[in-house]
């Protein structure tokens, strides 16, 4: 190997230096709350399998039918000759479920953004985004070379004002459900200005599709929403649904638009029809009666798991999803306490800047359905016991 460039040692060293340094670890087996770490066992409180449909026996199911059906690879993207009937089955449940005319797969949810915000963004038209959003959203404004205009997180007034400045015509973009927070957007009143001020308005609900609103179908449904209030809709498949992928959900006019110059829907290989025919799967499940209860078991364990907190020391964030953070500020407090947690065999990655503003380092306990009273007791002892000295 030739001699790397000074700057990649330092910028690592850099980051070592802050508490900042980053790296995998491996999970063995599959994605449940009982997981199994270089050898020993945890129960794990961040994933965002809110559900526990990543490891359900009836997407297994599914899973091992279709591929005999469809086999593994799609071979090309949608346009060349990657779209099957699974990609179409699935885009036809979606538009049904959420009611809108049409929805476009995308291979994840990054993409889905990337592709839509810098579709619709444009240096004559300005990007109006909540200072919380996703970097996905971030990252596609910055492709479309328009202008990033950031307002004060879930601040209506804030973001009033920067629609009065703005261009015309242009783009308000915000999260459902906040992901390092767990809040949820004033999207009414978000949708009231957005119309007010001719703006087009997106929401990215990757942590509210599945687990809120009646049938699971997200923080639009939750504030009585429909796409005649707001017309653009990302959803991400790798969360509450348990698959791999994404979706836009849209009218046929805006989807036509996105198909013709989203690039990282044009560009690239289409999901796996086997991931699509689970993911229809799931979709399916999420609107019956056991998704119904699914949703039930989680609401309680978070009622249960805010409750018992009320006497903790720090502060629990005011979210009522599945996203429970833990502010703790100083990211070697945060290593230190999830350190600490570990040792009593409990699993919560520290969640530090640059994915939270500076000062602001958590603990990020996601709480799923597939957790146990048990398990949500003894999250709860690991933090009494992990509290800085
Ligand atoms: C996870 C996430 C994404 C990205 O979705 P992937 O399918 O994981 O690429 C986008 N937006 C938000 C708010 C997310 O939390």
């Amino acid at each position: 190997m030739p001699k790397l460039p000074d700057w990649i040692e330092s910028s690592l060293l850099e980051r070592q230096q802050s508490n900042l340094m980053r790296a995998p670890v491996v999970l063995a087996g599959a994605q449940t709350p009982q997981v199994v770490m270089d050898g020993k066992p945890y129960v794990a409180f961040c994933s965002n399998d809110y559900l526990g449909l990543a490891n359900h026996p009836r997407l297994i199911k599914a899973l091992k039918q279709s591929v005999d059906e469809c086999g593994v690879g799609s071979g090309a993207s949608h346009l060349v000759i990657g779209h099957t009937s699974s990609h179409e089955k699935l885009e036809n449940e979606i538009a049904q479920w959420l009611g809108c005319e049409r929805v476009l797969l995308f291979s994840a949810g990054y993409m889905a953004n990337l592709g839509a915000v810098a579709a619709l963004g444009h240096k004559t038209r300005d990007v109006i985004s909540d200072k919380l959003n996703h970097a996905s959203l971030i990252d596609g404004a910055r492709l479309s070379d328009s202008r990033l205009r950031r307002y004060v997180h879930n601040d209506v007034a804030s973001c009033e004002r920067l629609l009065k400045k703005s261009l015309e015509g242009s783009l308000l973009i915000t999260d459902g459900v906040f992901s390092m927070d767990g809040d949820m957007a004033p999207l009414a009143n978000l949708s009231s200005i957005a119309q007010k001020y001719n703006a087009l308005m997106m929401v990215d609900d990757a942590h509210g599709i599945g687990c809120v609103g009646r049938l699971g179908k997200g923080s639009m449904e939750v504030e009585g929403l429909d796409f005649n209030d707001i017309p653009l809709l990302m959803g991400t498949f790798g969360k509450a649904i348990g698959t791999a992928g994404a979706f836009v959900a849209t009218s046929n006019v805006m989807a036509d638009y996105l198909t013709q110059f989203a690039r990282p829907y044009i560009y690239t290989t289409a999901m796996s029809p086997v991931m699509a025919s689970i993911t229809c799967e799931s979709v399916s499940l999420l609107q019956s009666g056991e998704g119904e209860d699914l949703r039930g078991k989680l609401e309680s364990n978070i009622c249960y798991f805010r409750r018992k907190m009320q006497s903790f020391p720090f502060d629990l964030m005011s979210s009522p999803t599945a996203i429970q953070p833990i502010l703790i500020g100083e990211s070697s407090v945060a290593l230190e306490m999830s350190e600490k947690l570990k040792h009593k065999g409990i699993w919560c990655a520290a969640i530090r800047p640059p994915t939270v503003p500076v000062g602001s380092s958590r603990l990020r306990i996601t709480l799923s359905a597939s957790h146990s009273i048990d398990d949500i007791d003894s999250l709860i002892n690991a933090l009494e016991y992990s509290l800085p000295s």
